[in-house]
This record gives structure tokens, C-alpha cells and sequence, in this order.
């Protein structure tokens, strides 16, 4: 059976996913989404003895039916091989009473590897399967770990180029390097001033441009978004839910239809609403939660239905959790709506217009599978000590951020078994991990503290983090928030 894809905000609008993979954002602005979710077709029996490639394929080949299973298979084994540096490509650790399933064991030792490693090879055959002969530009915004999980895995990839913006002083130092030293004929990044909803909406107002379409056009190009609002992004995220699940299975943890709660770090709201398909996919999860950082715009949007943007905008310790904005809400919000167009389009012109909208009272009680919660920096660094005093495990702070999140919701968990998603490596947010755990201060460069955390951790630094300490920089663009536009322009040279 064919699965068509709608966009959130016209109900008129039916594209294969190969199309809404090409597109990322439907014209009118509105997300796609599948017009029914599927469930699971093969069984927890079954998903127990698969391999993570083998799984991908299972959940994936559900979403993506206008790929063949040639094409799907190609994409998964490209996407998930030895730029992994374990064969379990997403390992279930188990910490104390805790489950911690690692999603930063790719290439820039975050989890948007895990998406973006694939999203490349699904976007090429896209291209293929519609006969696009225009050179796909993809255009990201990224508040860290996007921009560098994208460029590397757009790298030199054939009929694609890739731009990236970031705010210049909202990633780390680590997150930094890592992108400026990004290699590859088609790839470039500018650091913008502003912080990441700038970029986001100078991103998502470039795709809404009808005449710089026209100008790219008519110059060869095409854009395309990368960033976690295309489905490309969303579906490959879902499979290590299905993954997690069996593996506790498989290990005894839990018993068929045994239910867990999965606690998820969140920003852009991918990640949850992943775990959410998941979920409806068949996956027995009690709660998502939903953890957030001093923005918790979500947090409050759980608590009282109300989506409110109009507050201080606050750096801290988890940057890429950083965001006012969560584009991927957009999706959850269309569902709860019973997936009416109109309404869910008239809630974001609200957003859009007055910076917040609230749902009605029948909508909240379709967010009973949610719970909500949010860390404080004080919070997150307890975390980040606390498990490290009493395990040895040490983790970044955003995987804190859950850790802190999970504790407290504990009481009303009791012993449901509790699944953190761990969404970057230490090593990555070295400094903020190491002053959690008092060992940070008199180090003037964070790069300094690598060979100390891998002490302390007993954990070997990852090959992605040893790369950057002696590459040279090749990427120096910065611009003001409001000309976005123009270095698109100039580095396309139109
Ligand atoms: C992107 C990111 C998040 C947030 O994920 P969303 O899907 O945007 O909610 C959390 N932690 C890390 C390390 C990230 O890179």
C-alpha cells in the first residue's frame, strides 16, 4: 500500500515521500506528515534478532513505500556502517536503574547522525526517482550539532551542495571547530550574528521566497532543507525507538508489551515526536517526556496549552536545545487537531503574528501520552555529577537535561522502566562536563580538557573530536541576521 504525504497547513497537497523529502517544507509553509501512521508488520519476536540495519529497514520501508527495497537497502547500508564506531550503531547502556540508548556514536558524535547520515542517500535517490536535473542547494540552520552532522554527511555527495548558518556565539568551541574545518567542494558555512531562531527564520523565509525560487531557477539550483523538519529526518530518527525496544526485550529487561517511558531531550521537538511515531508504530511507551532546558517553552506549553515564545531567550550549558521555536510541534499540533489544516494553519499565523496561540481544552486531552518537565543549569550540572559520583557514567549535559528529568518524574513512574535518549557524546560539551564535575576552572582552552575527561571517564576520545585538534580552518563568512539572503547569493554567485 502506497503512503501519501499532506502538508499540516493545506489538506489539498498529496506528494509521495520521495517528493516531501525533496521538498522538506510544503509550499504553503506547512510541515508534511503522513496521512495515516503506520503500525509495525513484523513482530517483537522478530525485531529481537535484528540488527540495526535490519531494523531501519523494517520501520523505514513503512514510510518510504515509493522506494523499492533495492533502493531503501542501499541507503541503509551506506548511512550506517563504519563511520559508526560500534556495530550496535545505537547501544542501549545501562546505567544504574536506568536505560541511557547512545545516539552519538557517528560521525560528530551527536544524534543528528543519526538521521543525516542517511538523509543524503534518501535525497539523491529522491532526486533520481523525479527526474530533478537541478543541483540540489540544501540550506540549514543549526544551533551546533546539526550543521556539522549535515555537512558531513553532504560532503562532496554528487548534485548537492550545502549551506550552513549558525549563531556565532550560541555553539562551543568544539561545535565550532568542527564546522569551520568541514572539507568538501560544496559545502560552506557563516557564522550569523544573532542566535539559532534568526537563522531558523532567515532559513525558512528564503524557502518562502518565490522570487529568489525564480533567480535559483533559472541559475540551476534547487533548494532543499536538512534540517529536522524534513521527513527524511523524522522517519530514519523512529527506527532506534523500535531498536531500544527490542533490545530490552532481547535482554530480558522487560517482558512483551511491557511498557517503558521514554525521556527525550528536547529542542526542535524531532526527536520526541520520533519516539511518538514510535509509539503509535506499535512500541508499548507509557510517556514521552518531554525534558527541557531553561527555555522551556515547551515545558509551559504541556502545563497550561499555551505556546508562548514572548520570553528572554537564554544560552546555556545544552545549546542545541536552545529554541523558542519548535518547528517540529507542528506535526503533534496537526494530529491533535484531528489533522484539520485550517486549524492547525491558523495556530501557526497566530505564532507567527503574536508569538503565541493556545489549544483548546479538547486538543490538551490528546496530549495524554505527554509529560513534560525542565532542568535548571544548576539542574543539569547536579545531573551531571550526581550520576558521575555514583556510577562513573559521564554524560553531556544536554543527556543531563533527561537525566535530571527522569529523577524527578520518578515518583509517578514508580518502576516503570525509564529510556534516556543520550543525544550527544561528552566529549563534545567537554568544558560545561567538566566545571559540572568542579574539574573545569583553571583551564583557559576547553581543548586543554579532552585528555582530562578521558581520564576521569576511562572512555577513549572519539576519532571526530581528535580530527579537529590539528585541522585547519577553512571557513571564516560571518553577516548580519538580516543578510542571510545575500551570502546565499554570493557564495552561489548569482
Ligand atoms: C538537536 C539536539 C537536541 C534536540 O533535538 P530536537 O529533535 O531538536 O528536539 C538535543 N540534544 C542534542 C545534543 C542535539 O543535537
Amino acid at each position: 500500500m502506497n503512503l501519501y504525504y499532506t502538508s499540516t497547513r493545506n489538506s489539498d497537497v498529496r506528494v509521495t515521500a520521495s517528493q516531501a523529502i525533496l521538498s522538506g517544507l510544503a509550499p504553503d509553509g506547512g510541515l508534511f506528515v503522513p496521512e495515516s501512521l503506520p503500525s509495525l508488520d513484523v513482530s517483537f519476536e522478530q525485531l529481537k534478532e535484528m540488527s540495526y540495519q535490519e531494523t531501519a529497514y523494517a520501520v523505514m520501508k513503512q514510510f518510504l513505500t515509493d522506494f523499492t527495497e533495492e533502493e531503501l537497502k542501499s541507503c541503509i547500508a551506506k548511512a550506517y556502517d563504519s563511520k559508526f564506531d560500534t556495530e550496535e550503531i545505537a547501544p542501549l547502556a545501562k546505567i544504574d536503574d536506568t536505560y541511557y540508548l547512545e545516539l552519538f556514536h557517528g560521525a560528530t558524535i551527536a544524534f543528528k547522525d543519526m538521521a543525516l547520515s542517511i538523509l543524503p542517500h534518501l535525497l539523491t535517490v529522491s532526486a533520481g526517482k523525479n527526474k530533478v536535473d537541478k543541483e540540489i542547494v540544501i540550506l540549514t540552520a543549526t544551533s551546533g550539532d546539526t550543521g556539522k552532522a549535515a555537512m558531513a554527511g553532504f560532503a562532496d555527495v554528487k548534485g548537492t551542495r550545502i549551506i550552513v548558518f549558525y549563531p556565532k556565539d550560541g555553539v562551543s568551541r568544539v561545535q565550532e571547530l568542527q564546522m569551520v574545518t568541514q572539507k568538501g567542494s560544496n559545502v560552506d558555512v557563516v557564522a550569523i550574528h544573532g542566535n539559532f531562531d534568526h537563522a531558523q527564520s532567515g532559513v525558512k523565509a528564503m524557502f518562502e521566497d518565490k522570487e529568489l525560487a525564480r533567480e535559483l531557477e533559472e541559475a540551476g539550483y534547487q533548494f532543499s532543507s536538512a534540517n529536522s523538519i524534513n521527513i527524511g529526518r523524522l522517519v530514519p530518527q523512529v527506527v532506534y525507538y523500535v531498536y531500544a525496544y527490542a533490545k530490552l526485550l532481547k535482554y530480558g529487561e522487560i517482558q512483551e508489551g511491557g511498557q517503558i517511558d521514554i525521556v527525550v531531550p528536547t529542542g526542535n521537538f524531532g526527536n520526541i515526536l520520533a519516539a511518538y511515531y514510535a509509539k503509535r508504530m506499535g512500541v508499548s511507551v507509557h510517556h514521552l517526556i518531554c525534558a527541557s532546558n531553561q527555555n522551556k517553552v515547551l515545558f509551559d506549553f504541556f502545563q497550561t496549552g499555551v505556546y508562548d515564545k514572548n520570553r528572554e531567550f537564554v544560552l546555556t550549558s545544552s545549546p542545541s536545545m536552545d529554541i523558542l521555536i519548535s518547528s517540529n510541534l507542528e506535526r503533534l499540533i496537526h494530529l491533535i487537531a484531528d489533522e484539520d489544516a485550517k486549524k492547525t494553519r491558523a495556530f501557526m499565523e497566530r505564532l507567527k503574528t503574536s508569538g503565541s496561540y493556545e489549544i483548546t481544552a479538547e486538543m490538551k486531552e490528546k496530549l495524554a501520552d505527554f509529560r513534560a518537565g525542565y532542568a535548571s543549569e544548576e539542574d543539569t550540572a547536579a545531573a551531571i555529577r550526581a550520576v558521575y559520583e555514583k556510577t562513573g557514567y559521564v554524560m553531556d549535559p544536554h543527556t543531563a537535561v533527561a537525566s535530571h528529568v527522569c529523577r524527578s518524574q520518578k515518583e509517578e513512574s514508580g518502576s516503570r522502566k525509564c529510556v534516556i535518549a543520550s543525544t550527544a557524546s561528552p566529549f563534545k560539551f567537554v568544558k560545561s562536563v567538566m566545571d559540572a564535575l568542579g574539574k573545569g576552572e583553571e583551564e583557559t582552552d576547553e581543548l586543554e580538557l579532552l585528555p582530562k575527561l578521558e581520564n576521569i571517564s576511562g572512555v577513549s576520545m572519539p576519532g571526530a573530536v581528535r580530527e579537529i585538534l590539528h585541522a585547519r580552518v577553512l571557513h571564516t563568512t560571518e553577516c548580519d541576521a538580516d543578510r542571510m539572503e545575500d551570502a546565499v547569493k554570493k557564495i552561489l554567485k548569482l
